[in-house]
């Protein structure tokens, strides 16, 4: 191997304080790109025995872009444009933190800052980037760590730009996912890099801020009141966050898990309260009926004993000798229990009273007034068998062995 030691930093631009330790970082990432080994009949390339492949820039870049536009032309160039931002980003930034930690413990490079010296040199020997770091910049290992630097050589907006096509929106995404990996894994502090301003949007510079998550809004904020840009612009720029498809991939999930969890619980609710439901309304039903029972029964008992025990006296108090006053009121009487009684007597039902078909028909008969010869020759039956049935009525009416009219009775029970 050939080590060549140079006093003319060249590789990248520093702050002067910076110089020497970029000087330094220079020599020995020269010396490791130096030693280069390439076998095509293998399919491999090496810098100092590590494997490297080649990728065309543009394809990574403004051609990535508009296959991606093509692709997802149903949902819209924006959402295409977001889908190979954030991919790009998340692709650039873990292989910039990958080849960081290795290059790191090759060259056996311990401190921060000399972590981050290495870094510029290796972009622009990897052909990433020519970088020029600005000196308000202040690296430091944690969440103060600011830095401001140019890519004047951009191979993202180099693409745009020599397709002569203006880009509406910061492209160098690739470069901003690269340079944090590398710093994120530098410092051991979360980083993230936003593009302030791109040549390929027609600004004058390819710029960037890389600060912590937490304060690279106020940064942004804090440079675009010196810049020359109209402020409005910097309020607009979408600061890319490492993963940021897969927090929301997670989020989605939890929140849907969330929501199964809630449709669960709410279903199993309703299920015991339909079940409740369903009891409450056989227990009801069960005691509407038992109530319907109890009211036709009372009723019934009622009538018997209007019938049984009332009625038979009053006929045969009627059958005594009695005044005309006597009469008069005994037959008041009889109508107003008559009265009481008929509303049920209407309902009661032949089932209760226990007559057969025939039996019926023979009772309409004789409630109508017809004798029992025509009766038989009504029914085709003979005169004994209405003698029979009559006999079978008056018994289940109770009027056995009482002397009550059955016309009058069966027209009693119709008043
Ligand atoms: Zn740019």
């Amino acid at each position: 191997m050939n080590h060549i030691t140079e006093t003319n930093l060249n590789t990248v631009s520093v702050p002067d304080n910076f110089r020497k330790i970029f000087l330094n970082a220079q020599n020995y990432v020269r010396n490791y790109f130096s030693d280069i080994q390439k076998d095509p009949e293998k399919g491999l390339i090496k810098f100092s025995d590590e494997r490297y492949i080649l990728i065309r820039a543009a394809s990574m870049s403004k051609e990535f872009f508009d296959m991606m536009t093509l692709m997802y032309k149903d949902r819209g160039e924006e959402e295409a444009r977001n889908l190979s931002f954030n991919f790009l980003f998340d692709i650039a930034h873990s292989i910039g933190k990958a080849d960081a930690k290795s290059f790191f413990k090759k060259m056996k490079v311990k401190d921060p800052i000399e972590k981050l010296s290495a870094g510029p040199v290796h972009f622009a020997y990897t052909g990433w980037a020519c970088v020029k770091i600005h000196p308000l910049s202040n690296p430091v290992p944690d969440k103060n760590f600011y830095l401001i630097y140019d890519h004047p050589y951009s191979f993202e907006a180099q693409a745009w730009l020599e397709k002569k096509e203006k880009a509406n929106f910061h492209v160098c995404v690739m470069s901003s996912g690269y340079s944090s990996g590398w710093c994120e894994e530098s410092f051991g502090v979360s980083l993230v890099t936003a593009e302030v301003e791109c040549r390929a949007k027609g600004d004058r510079h390819c710029r960037f801020i890389m600060a912590h998550p937490a304060r690279i809004k106020d940064y942004i904020r804090k440079y675009s009141k010196k810049a020359y840009i109209k402020y409005e612009q910097y309020t607009k720029i979408d600061v890319p966050e490492f993963f940021k498809r897969k927090r929301l991939e997670d989020e989605l999930r939890t929140h849907k898990a969330h929501l199964e969890e809630l449709v669960r619980k709410r279903t199993d609710k309703l299920k015991k309260a339909n079940r409740q439901f369903e009891e409450t309304n056989i227990a009801l039903k069960v005691i509407l009926k038992q109530m319907e029972e109890k009211e036709k029964n009372d009723k019934e008992n009622f009538l018997i004993n209007i019938r049984q025990s009332i009625i038979p006296y009053l006929k045969q108090l009627g059958e005594t000798d009695l005044t005309k006053g006597q009469s008069v009121l005994l037959n008041r009487l009889e109508k107003n229990i008559n009265h009481i009684a008929s509303p049920l007597i209407a309902k009661l039902s032949s089932t209760y009273l226990n007559l057969t078909p025939m039996e019926i028909k023979v009772a309409g008969l004789v409630k109508d007034g017809i004798v029992n010869k025509e009766i038989a020759q009504v029914l085709n039956v003979s005169v004994n068998t209405i003698t029979s049935h009559r006999y079978k009525i008056r018994t289940k009416l109770g009027l056995k062995n009482k002397s009550i009219n059955l016309r009058s009775y069966l027209l009693s029970l119709e008043e």
